[in-house]
């Protein structure tokens, strides 16, 4: 994670956003508020039965993609203005607000003239400051809210930098969609989820929090688990593919699913409170909550006399001139360690991640004395 972004933003929460309550559209935001709807616009048939069919199972927003950024060409890259008013009809039949994607000053033209109730910018979208102003210059005293998607890479500033910029032409119904972040490697993920980012937005920008489990997982056996996660990272909504035939759509059929998968999913997502009006509950959390803090001191403590001993081998390793790192010892420590770890009930991933940042830091202290050299300057 970037540090540099606290210099850059400070804590500051960007103001005068206005809290989804319901946006003036009547959407009933009582979590979690989803949105659902195809991948793509195909045919107006397609775009009205799987809007039907998402609405009956619960679905308070609609979408649909209508303008597609594929990362290849030669793929469906969506129907075009025509698909709006197919979408604009479901609307109108289930009585919900939809919304598009928008990723250029042509695209908020036509959703406009469409009466498209809320726009949504793409992860490829997000990642450019010139089409993110060119977007937000076009909406420039109109009043529309706007749901923006983490840029592709995973880049904090980008994606707070958008906000500001519909920010400061007067947009101030604003949402942020977590879709997951590209890697190069093939993983159980499409996009990789790093939840701390969207946490961290959160910490810089008091605003409503979408998960889009759909572009996270790309694919259907996974959705449940990921929607829960943000459910319980306490999220506000869920963006959900859905087609009423998801094995034939033109774009994402792996993740899409049918619309009465969709309402099992959402039925079977267990929703839960940000605080407790009970009382023993209360007392009972305050009282683990003081054993961490206690804990998390000496567990500082602990590092901060292992970090000790640490100078002192540099004193040692610098008089006798030897090098700080010596592979072996370090492979035997990580292994053993890890072990010793797992066996106490630690994930391996975390295991691997404390000994690694145990030992960087061990490295830096141990740089720091032998070419006297300050520590945050390692
Ligand atoms: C989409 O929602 O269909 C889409 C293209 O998503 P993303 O911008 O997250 O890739
Ligand atoms: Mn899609």
């Amino acid at each position: 994670m970037d540090v540099s972004i606290n210099e850059a933003f400070g804590k500051r929460k960007i103001m005068g956003i206005t809290k989804m309550k319901d946006w003036g559209l009547g959407i009933d935001t009582t979590k979690p508020i989803v949105v659902s709807g195809p991948c793509s616009a195909e045919t107006e048939e397609q775009t009205i039965q799987s809007c039907l069919g998402v609405a009956k199972q619960g679905a308070r927003i609609l979408r649909a993609g209508i303008w597609k950024p594929r990362t290849r060409p030669g793929s469906f890259e969506g129907i075009g203005s025509e698909g709006l008013p197919w979408l604009k009809t479901a609307g109108r039949l289930t009585g919900l607000p939809v919304t598009v994607e928008v990723a250029n000053a042509r695209h908020v033209y036509e959703a406009l003239k469409n009466q498209v109730d809320i726009l949504w910018i793409g992860a490829r979208t997000t990642v450019n400051p010139f089409s993110v102003q060119e977007i937000a210059d076009s909406l420039r005293g109109v009043d529309i809210p706007v749901m923006v998607k983490n840029p592709i890479n995973p880049d904090l500033k980008l994606w707070l930098g958008a906000f500001e910029r519909f920010e400061a032409v007067g947009i101030k119904k604003l949402a942020a969609i977590h879709r997951g972040f590209a890697s190069y490697h093939n993983t159980e993920y499409r996009n990789q989820p790093q939840w701390e980012i969207p946490i961290e937005l959160r910490r810089h920008l008091d605003i409503e929090m979408i998960c889009d489990p759909s572009h996270i997982c790309g694919k259907r056996s996974t959705l449940q688990k990921v929607a829960q996660k943000a459910l319980d990272l306490n999220f506000e909504g869920l963006m959900i593919e859905s087609h009423i035939t998801p094995d034939e759509a033109w774009s994402d059929a792996a993740q899409q699913v049918t619309p009465v998968d969709f309402g099992e999913l959402i039925r079977s997502l267990v929703v839960r409170d940000s605080n407790s009006e009970n009382p023993t509950f209360n007392t009972a959390l305050d009282e683990f909550r003081h054993h961490i803090d206690e804990i998390d001191e000496q567990i500082i403590q602990l590092i901060a006399k292992r970090m000790d001993i640490a100078r002192e081998i540099g004193k040692n390793k610098k008089d006798d001139n030897i090098a700080i790192l010596q592979m072996s010892r370090w492979e035997e420590v990580l292994k053993a360690r890890s072990e010793y770890a797992q066996s106490k009930g630690l994930s391996k991933k975390f295991a691997t991640h404390y000994l690694q940042e145990i030992h960087n830091e061990s490295i830096r202290q141990q740089t720091a004395i032998m070419n006297e050299i300050e520590l945050e300057k390692v």
